[in-house]
């Protein structure tokens, strides 16, 4: 098994507690890899790395300079990308073809990134006082902590790497404990590109023993987290002692919602890709299925027949369609909503249990699971499972399907089926969510901006919008009249 070092300062280094754990491999349930059980110590190293890179080399390169670093490295990810996608599938055991399309994805976040780096610009404000001119600077902010998730582990750094670097900002990046490998590979590309040591550090671990020392340490300047909204809560929480910027991607319960007048061929495509594509475990999964009532049983009917085809088996394999849980509690978190779903009383028509069929092997599998009956007060219609599972749930009109789909404490997606511009338009303004779809689903690009409503988030990540959430803006006075005003007035 390869054991792994953490990148500080730009060394390969062991971590300071001596200690390894293993990564599993989701499929054959198996290590596969060392990963370094990073602590404080490691956290304040890499902290003082990036502060001394951020104050030092890195500050002195003009912004040309740094776009042109991140296009490098989109470069080195482009030509890179069956390797790191085939590690991505190893660590967290999502579909090859699945990681793939994101790694061959993620070099435009660079390169549009890069491209922004030197069109940061201030603005010259015609102040209402004569005699002053006044302009402001867009600044970086300082030492940033990337925390990621393990779904999407380098489609989710990128979206915080690309900006947070195009604004000048030096980076210390925590990822999941679950599926820390490809960054470890990531950020050899990052020396490779010709980035000054320390501008990007990387220290793996636990929650506790190190997201925590991080969004609490006092140089730390900013948290872009990304993750559940429990977790997402209590980082928002210790960040606010040290008043920090933060932005929060959190989880979701996001509708997919088909009207009677939709195409229904693409909406049952629409559907059954919103919640099995990525085995359920995507934070904009389409896990509440909304169904005009006049087309209830017909349209449920053609969603289970299409659901039953699904492909489980090994997720290197490209013709596979679904493939295991991440990790082992979340395969037994989603095996525990199923049965809270049947003792709510809604009813099972597909699947509803654990993945024993010959092609699944030892890997945490959960069958694709249809639940119809669903009312919006239950727990199975609320509360994000994260795996796949869906619940249908009928509503009579426009007004009906609002109410539902926004019935919940997230926000972060919605879908909409329809062939009427109205109602495309209507839909798309009272539904209280980040992104809204229309005839479409899980799209997602680096020049449109994604993040949450209410309890799925705060901030934005991609798009032009991203590069603010990395920037302060100061305002600059100078006196250009020559007269020495009354000092005891204010100017
Ligand atoms: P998680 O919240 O358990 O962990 C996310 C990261 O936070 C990990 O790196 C973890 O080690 C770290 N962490 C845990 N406790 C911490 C603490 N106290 N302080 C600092 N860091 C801490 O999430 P997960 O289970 O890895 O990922 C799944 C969740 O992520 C889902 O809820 C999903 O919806 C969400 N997600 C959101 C988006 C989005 O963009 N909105 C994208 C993907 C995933």
């Amino acid at each position: 098994m390869k054991k792994y070092q953490m990148l500080i300062g730009g060394a390969w280094t062991d971590p300071a507690s001596g200690n390894w754990f293993e990564s599993v491999n989701p499929f054959t349930a198996a290590p596969w890899a060392l990963v370094p059980r990073g602590s404080t110590e490691d956290v304040d190293r890499a902290v003082a790395a990036a502060r001394s890179a951020f104050y030092g080399e890195w500050r002195s390169l003009t912004a040309t300079a740094r776009g042109a670093l991140l296009r490098r490295l989109g470069d080195l990810i482009a030509a890179d990308t069956l390797r790191l996608a085939e590690i991505e599938t190893k660590d967290n055991g999502k579909l090859l073809a699945e990681m793939r399309g994101q790694l061959n994805y993620i070099p435009q976040w660079f390169y549009y990134f890069g491209g922004l780096a030197d069109k940061i610009e201030g603005r010259v404000i015609p102040i209402d006082k004569p005699g002053v001119f006044n302009f402001t600077r867009e600044e970086p902010l300082g030492v940033i902590a990337a925390i990621t998730p393990w779904n999407s582990p380098l489609l989710l750094a990128t979206w915080k790497l690309a900006p947070a670097l195009a604004a000048g900002n030096t980076v210390v990046w925590k990822p999941s404990e679950f599926s820390s490998v490809s960054a470890f590979e990531f950020g050899e590309l990052f020396e490779k590109a010709g980035f000054p040591p320390g501008v990007v550090n990387i220290v793996t671990g636990y929650g506790n023993e190190v997201g925590e020392p991080l969004v609490t340490h006092q140089h730390v300047a900013k948290v872009a987290f990304t993750g559940g909204d429990r977790t997402g809560e209590s980082v928002y929480q210790q960040a606010a002692r040290g008043i920090k910027h933060v932005t929060l991607e959190l989880g979701g319960k996001s509708a997919n919602i088909v009207f009677d007048d939709a195409d229904l061929d693409a909406a049952v495509n629409g559907v059954v890709s919103g919640i099995f594509a990525a085995t359920g475990q995507t934070c904009i999964a389409g896990s509440r299925a909304l169904i005009h009532r006049s087309i209830y049983e017909p349209f449920v009917d053609r969603l289970l027949a299409l659901a039953a085809t699904a492909r489980m088996g090994n997720p290197l394999d490209l013709t596979t369609q679904v493939g295991p849980i991440t990790t082992r509690p979340q395969y037994e978190k989603v095996l525990q909503y199923v049965g809270i779903a049947k003792e709510e009383g809604a009813i099972c028509r597909l699947g509803g249990g654990p993945g024993k069929r010959p092609e699944c092997g030892e890997g945490w599998f959960v069958e694709p699971t249809i639940f119809t009956d669903v009312r919006p007060e239950m727990r199975i219609a609320n509360e994000e499972v994260f795996g796949p599972v869906l619940s249908i749930l009928p509503f009579e009109d426009e007004e009906d399907a609002i109410r539902i789909a926004n019935n919940t404490v997230y926000g972060l997606a919605a879908g909409v089926w329809t062939t009427s511009i109205r109602r495309a338009l209507v839909m798309s303004e009272r539904l209280e969510a980040g992104t809204v779809w229309v005839n479409t689903y899980r799209a997602v690009s680096y020049m449109s901006p994604f993040g949450g409503y209410k309890r799925s988030g705060i901030g934005r990540e991609s798009g032009v919008d991203a590069i603010h959430e990395y920037l302060q803006t100061k305002s600059v006075w100078i006196d250009i009249s020559g007269n020495s005003p009354n000092p005891f007035v204010m100017r």
